[in-house]
């Protein structure tokens, strides 16, 4: 793939995005546009966009042909599980250097794809360009193809320098790397009348398996995982499956559209977190394929799950119940997270809509009712006034944000890519009751927000 200026825009302007709906297709939302500040783009760039959506894959191998401190910057920062193979974790790089720079890093390269396939074994390497590889002008296509013609394994060059922009626009490159190499580069044995793809999930502390054991339980067969959990070769079947599930709001849009357009796979937009949108996207995707046995089949499951996660949630209903929450996150779950709180009695009073569609801002509205705030900007002044404004009793928000709650002296719940804990699925909601019961109530904010030993000693003098 050339990494053009009309290959970036067409990116930016997916026209079935949300975020360019309003603007028919032609215009692009400023956020998707926003190039990386320097010194603040912790997590941010479009390189580490790409390897999000790539590095779970986890029979692959990763390379990242730049500077170690590109590596550095993304490995490891997501908790993605694997149900097989680990090689995913490792973390290999190029570490070029000012001799590379000057003198080009292509023979580097090539040396490194070949070093890693003969210690390593990987169903395929993927190879990531960076800021200093992509200016300094080395052929990444050139050395991929020559290691294939040579070693017979795939390798796939993934076109995601920093600067070309922001994280999300990363997801979509990665996405590109997908369909140009992978989807559609081998046949499935066989396939069956239910096998769907799931799109934009990344298997976050294991969360995907909530919700794929229970599409087994009903009969469908998910053929290719983009990404989570995912093998190398089953993304090469996914052109074979029936219906594309997307999560993740619109990460990977560009990858549903296209699949649409090129294999006439429809897709639908779902939700894995709380209940309602749990069994939401369990009844969409029976629906779908519009078979009476299967349809009741869901409603048996969902009525059974409910059940037993009624059980497992009462205690935690009855600690949870009337607690306010700040709620900062992005994308669908500015919303669905929203959802789920309010299912366990929780009031949410004040939720993000920084990354949301305009059909987000509108679920979310409907969600919060006329006295919810939602915060465009969510920098720590603003959440530390609106903690106060509201009398909040909990933050739930990314893991940088948690000094924010530490300076707000109220408990901290981390909702965002470096979680430990699985919160989809009805499995999911119980997890995530254990833990706002835990933050909540746990000993150290009656310690913390005792007056300090000095402070007290001033007020005993005065
Ligand atoms: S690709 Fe560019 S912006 Fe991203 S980490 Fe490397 S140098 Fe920084």
């Amino acid at each position: 793939m050339k990494l053009t200026k009309a290959k970036i825009n067409e990116l930016l302007t997916q026209p079935e995005c949300e975020h360019n709906l309003n603007k028919g297709g032609q215009g692009k939302n400023k956020a998707c546009a926003q190039q990386s500040q320097p010194g603040s783009a912790q997590g941010g760039c479009a390189f580490d966009g790409a390897s999000i959506t790539l590095v779970p894959i986890t029979d692959a191998a990763h390379l990242v042909h730049g500077p170690i401190a590109c590596s550095g910057n993304s490995w490891n920062s997501r908790g993605s599980l694997s149900s097989g193979s680990t090689l995913y974790k490792m973390g290999f790089t190029t570490d070029i250097s000012e001799n590379d720079i000057i003198f080009g890093g292509e023979k580097k390269l090539y040396k490194a794809v070949v070093q890693v396939i003969n210690n390593f074994n990987p169903s395929a390497v993927f190879v990531y360009s960076t800021c200093i590889t992509a200016l300094i002008g080395d052929d990444l296509d050139a050395v991929c193809k020559a290691v294939v013609e040579k070693y017979k394994i795939p390798v796939i060059p993934v076109h995601s320098p920093g600067f070309v922009g922001s994280k999300n626009l990363g997801n979509r490159l990665g996405g590109e790397a997908l369909l140009q190499h992978v989807i559609g580069s081998k046949e499935p044995k066989y396939t069956t009348n239910y096998d769907i793809n799931i799109v934009g999930e990344y298997n976050i502390a294991g969360e995907m398996w909530a919700v794929t054991t229970l599409l087994e339980k009903l009969g469908i067969r998910v053929l290719g995982k983009m990404t989570g959990d995912a093998k190398y070769e089953d993304i090469c079947f996914a052109h074979r499956a029936k219906l594309n599930v997307m999560i993740c709001s619109k990460a990977l849009i560009n990858v549903a559209s296209s699949m649409k357009e090129k294999y006439d796979i429809p897709y639908i937009e779902e939700s894995f977190y709380g209940v309602d949108d749990m069994s939401r996207c369990l009844r969409n995707i029976a629906k779908f394929f519009n078979d009476a046995q299967l349809i009741d089949r869901t409603e048996k499951i969902i009525e059974e799950e409910i059940s037993r996660m009624n059980i497992q949630l009462e205690p935690y209903r009855k600690k949870l119940k009337g607690k306010r929450m700040v709620l900062y996150t992005g994308g669908v779950k500015s919303w669905s997270i929203v959802s789920a709180a309010q299912d366990l009695g929780m009031q949410v009073v004040a939720t993000s809509t920084k990354k949301s569609t305009e059909e987000d801002k509108s679920r979310i509205k409907k969600l919060l009712g006329k006295d919810g705030i939602m915060l465009e900007k969510g920098n720590p002044e603003e959440l530390l006034r609106v903690i106060k404004q509201t009398k909040a009793d909990l933050l739930v928000a990314g893991g940088r944000n948690q000094y924010t709650a530490l300076k707000a002296k109220i408990p901290f719940l981390d909702i965002n890519q470096e979680r430990h804990h699985p919160y989809a699925g009805y499995i999911g909601m119980v997890e995530m009751a254990r833990e706002l019961c835990e933050a909540v109530y746990s000993p150290i904010w009656r310690q913390v927000r005792k007056t300090a030993p000095w402070d007290q000693c001033e007020e005993q003098k005065e």
